[in-house]
């Protein structure tokens, strides 16, 4: 109709946190001063609340790729031999990654919206002992599967290899005891469950990491952790911080720590379910049914339906960005996201949307039936008790 909210419901980047955002405004400050240095200990301190961990956990200025470069330039040398669990878009980057910079790469590939399991990662790191690093995604967000995280890391942790885990849509969508566990190195990035805008990335470094730090001989410059711990340690940072950024951050911590991270990733879980059962109720097919994740669903067009159809009619009715599918899932899948902030009127909004869409693209659908699926699982879990925050 005539006005038409814009509304961001892709999986990164995803709604920002309104008070974070009004937040950015107050960034004409100077970063090597007394007041900058305070909000910047805050949002670390908070970032490592809300991460969980006691391990190091470093900021950078980039986005989430640029964390994912850093751990595969600061712990190995040339030709170390590592593996990597690819099952989606995500998982091929960190395969063309570790093969950029000469790493020997034993790639366990698993089709779109499957996922790797541990016991083909049990059995590789038998037959290579040699292996130094094991990368995987928590959550593959082209294809909305998530790896089983523990299991694998139990695995990886009776080994010498070291766990990275692109968290970057795992963080705030399940749970990841990254301490308890043994996740070597933690990648997460802003503009995911942290509601803000794209442009900072985190990385959580073990014990066991650094170790392998002091032997790594590949070339680094601009992403050397070493360097940044150092400069983190008095507060600071290598280079000139994402000022604003680090201010929204700092205000988007204190909400997901008061809220508790736990809850956060109850209220993404809650809102797949709610999706998954929204799809069945629609006789859509889920694209990954046997492992879906909580940061994102992807859900198949029905049969001969392009799913740009969806996609654009999104945007053209009711202002909203939704994600398509990448690569050859482009077309055939759309992705709901339901990673840091949103919340039940947003998917009631848009599954009935999502009705409308079909029902105008010739999928027979009862108008209603879909939004009922997620009413009755909000009815379930929280009609009965007041909603926090
Ligand atoms: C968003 C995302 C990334 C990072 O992509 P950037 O564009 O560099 O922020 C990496 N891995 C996963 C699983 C993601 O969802």
């Amino acid at each position: 109709m005539h006005i038409k909210k814009q509304r961001l419901l892709t999986p990164g980047p995803t709604p920002l946190y309104p008070p974070a955002l009004h937040a950015m405004m107050a960034s004409d400050v100077h970063h090597r001063t007394q007041d900058f240095i305070k909000i910047q200990a805050s949002a670390m301190q908070g970032l490592k609340k809300a991460m969980g961990t006691s391990n190091d956990t470093l900021i950078l200025t980039a986005s989430g790729s640029g964390a994912m470069e850093a751990s595969v330039s600061n712990f190995f040398s040339m030709k170390d031999k590592v593996v990597v669990c690819s099952a989606g878009k995500f998982g091929e980057r960190w395969a063309e990654m570790v093969q950029a910079f000469g790493l020997d790469a034993i790639v366990l590939t698993e089709p779109y919206g499957s996922v790797v399991s541990p016991e083909r990662l049990a059995e590789t790191l038998k037959a290579n002992p040699d292996v130094k690093g094991v990368f995987i995604q928590a959550s593959e967000t082209s294809t909305g599967a998530a790896h089983d995280v523990e299991a694998m890391a139990k695995i990886v942790r009776e080994t010498p290899a070291i766990f990275i885990v692109d968290a970057i849509t795992g963080l705030g969508t399940m749970p990841l005891k990254i301490d308890e566990w043994g996740i070597d190195i933690c990648i997460g990035g802003s503009q995911k469950s942290f509601m803000i805008p794209p442009g900072l990335a985190f990385i959580s470094v073990s014990p066991k990491a650094w170790a392998l730090n002091a032997n790594s001989c590949m070339p680094r410059y601009y992403f050397d952790l070493k360097r940044e711990k150092k400069m983190a340690d008095k507060g600071e940072s290598s280079w000139t911080p994402n000022t604003s950024h680090l201010i929204a951050l700092n205000v988007a911590l204190q909400y997901i720590n008061d809220l508790g991270m736990d809850k956060l990733i109850e209220n993404a879980q809650l809102l797949a379910k709610a999706t998954r059962h929204a799809a069945a109720a629609l006789d859509l097919e889920l694209f990954s049914p046997n492992n879906p994740g909580s940061s994102v669903t992807a859900i198949k067009t029905p049969a001969g339906m392009d799913s740009g159809l969806i996609v654009k009619g999104f945007r053209t009715h009711f202002g909203a960005i939704i994600a398509n599918g990448q690569g050859s899932m482009q077309g055939k899948i759309f992705r709901m996201a339901h990673l840091g902030y949103f919340d039940f009127a947003d998917m009631f909004a848009v599954i009935a949307g999502l009705e409308l869409l079909l029902q105008q693209n010739g999928h027979p659908v009862e108008l209603g039936k879909g939004v009922a699926a997620v009413q009755k699982v909000y009815a379930e879990v929280a009609m009965q008790q007041p909603v926090t925050a």
